[in-house]
């Protein structure tokens, strides 16, 4: 609504003062309207900020799974013993089940062939003893299921194609 006190905004102040009040550039060559609380620009951090986490998913590729192995410990109230230790010694960079090789997830949500924690018994909980590296994709088939169900659902695929 156009109350009292509305003023129409003048064409000028839109399209030929705000760019020249507003714009900077850094010193890394980006144009910026806004600097964040560092005084850093935003594409600077935001570049820093993959930079850091494409260093970590590179030493440590379980970490997501493992944070996210947690949470859901946390979620459902099961018990969960796992830690970095555990992770870094168990993890091969390929799937426990299959062998595929795990790949990042990416952008667009394809996370089939990333790494994730499988309770071996759903049951037992997040404990080191009942925890391995599979596919994001199998885990999902697996869901509540034993390794059985899983086996025979896929051979079942495979067969009656
Ligand atoms: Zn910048």
């Amino acid at each position: 609504m156009k109350g009292e006190g509305y003023v129409e905004p003048s064409p000028f102040s839109l399209t030929i003062a705000l760019p020249m009040l507003k714009h900077r550039i850094c010193r890394n060559g980006h144009t910026v309207d806004k600097m964040d609380y560092r005084g850093k620009c935003f594409k600077c951090s935001a570049e820093q900020s993959k930079r850091s986490r494409d260093k970590l998913t590179k030493l440590s590729p379980w970490y997501a799974c493992l944070e996210r192995a947690r949470l859901r410990a946390k979620k459902k109230e099961l018990p969960c013993d796992l830690d970095c230790d555990w992770a870094r010694a168990r993890y091969t960079g390929k799937c426990e089940l299959t062998g595929i090789v795990f790949k990042r997830a990416n952008r667009k949500g394809g996370r089939c062939f990333s790494p994730s924690i499988d309770r071996i018994y759903p049951h037992l909980g997040y404990v080191k003893s009942n925890c391995r590296f599979i596919l994001h994709g199998l885990n999902a088939l697996k869901g509540s299921g034993t390794d059985n169900d899983m086996i025979f659902i896929a051979s079942r695929l495979v067969n009656h194609r």
